[in-house]
C-alpha cells in the first residue's frame, strides 16, 4: 500500500488535472466514481512503455490492437451503471482491467466477473488487479457473447466493446430491475443503458458519438 500511495504521488498532479477535466465537461459528477477513479490508479493498467500517458483523456493501446478505454467515458458509463455496494456485476471486455477495478470498488463486498477474448489480455488485467490487491473481481478467458449462465442474475451488465445490437443471451442473464450499458453502432455508436422491468426492457439512456473496438 505505502508502494501504491509512493506511486500515485509521482503522478498525482496529472491525474488531479485529469479529474478537474472531466468535472468541468459534466463526465464525472459522483464523489463515489471520483473515488474509485482515484483508488485505480490508470498508469497500474497500462505497458512500461505507455506508464506516462496515463492521464490523457484518450483511449490508449495496450496490446493485440486493443485499447484501454479514455477516462471520460469509463467515469460516465460507471456513473450510468448506477452502481450499489454488494451487487453482483458481468463486464464483457476485461482488456486493461481498468474498468473492473473501478467496478469492483464500486461494489464493495459484491463481486465483478470479466470476460475476455484474449489470453494474454486476460492475464495482463489479471496481473493488474494482483497489483493492486483487488479480490473481489474474477477474470474469464472465453467469448462474452455468450456471457456467464452459471453465475447469472446479474444485477448488472456492462458492454465494453461495440455490438451491432445487444446480444440477447446477455439480456436474459440480467436480473430483475437489473441495469445493462453497451456501446451500440458500427463507426461510431450510442451508449445505450437498459432496464429489465417485469414488462419488458425499458431504455433509460441514449446518447451518440462514442467510439469502441469491436465485440467480435
Ligand atoms: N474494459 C477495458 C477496455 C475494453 S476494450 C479496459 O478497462 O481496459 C474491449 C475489449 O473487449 C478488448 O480487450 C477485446 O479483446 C474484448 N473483446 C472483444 N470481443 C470480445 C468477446 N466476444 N468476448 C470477450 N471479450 C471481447
Amino acid at each position: 500500500m505505502n508502494f501504491l500511495k509512493k506511486n500515485t504521488g509521482q503522478y498525482q498532479l496529472k491525474l488531479d488535472t485529469l479529474i478537474d477535466n472531466m468535472k468541468n465537461t459534466g463526465f464525472l459528477t459522483d464523489s463515489r466514481v471520483e473515488h474509485a477513479i482515484r483508488q485505480n490508479p490508470r498508469h497500474y493498467f497500462l505497458p512500461e512503455s505507455s506508464k506516462n500517458r496515463a492521464y490523457e483523456n484518450s483511449p490508449i493501446p495496450v496490446m493485440k490492437n486493443q485499447t484501454i478505454s479514455q477516462p471520460s467515458v469509463v467515469s460516465r458509463m460507471t456513473e450510468w451503471l448506477d452502481l450499489k455496494e454488494g451487487q453482483k456485476v458481468l463486464e464483457i471486455g476485461s482488456g486493461s482491467g481498468w474498468q473492473c477495478a473501478i467496478l469492483a470498488k464500486m461494489v464493495g463486498k459484491g463481486k465483478i466477473f470479466t470476460i475476455e477474448r484474449h489470453d494474454s489480455l486476460a492475464n495482463f488485467a489479471k496481473k493488474n488487479l494482483e497489483n493492486l490487491g483487488i479480490k473481489n473481481a474474477k477474470i474469464i478467458h472465453g467469448d462474452g457473447r455468450l456471457g456467464l449462465p452459471e453465475e447469472s442474475p446479474f444485477d448488472r451488465i456492462m458492454i465494453t466493446a461495440a455490438c451491432k445490437e445487444i446480444p440477447k443471451t446477455l439480456m436474459n442473464q440480467l436480473a430483475m430491475d437489473g441495469l445493462l450499458i453497451a456501446p451500440v453502432g458500427e463507426d461510431i455508436q450510442s451508449l445505450i443503458l437498459i432496464r429489465k422491468t417485469p414488462k419488458g426492457f425499458v431504455e433509460i439512456k441514449n446518447q451518440k458519438g462514442y467510439v469502441f473496438v469491436p465485440l467480435l
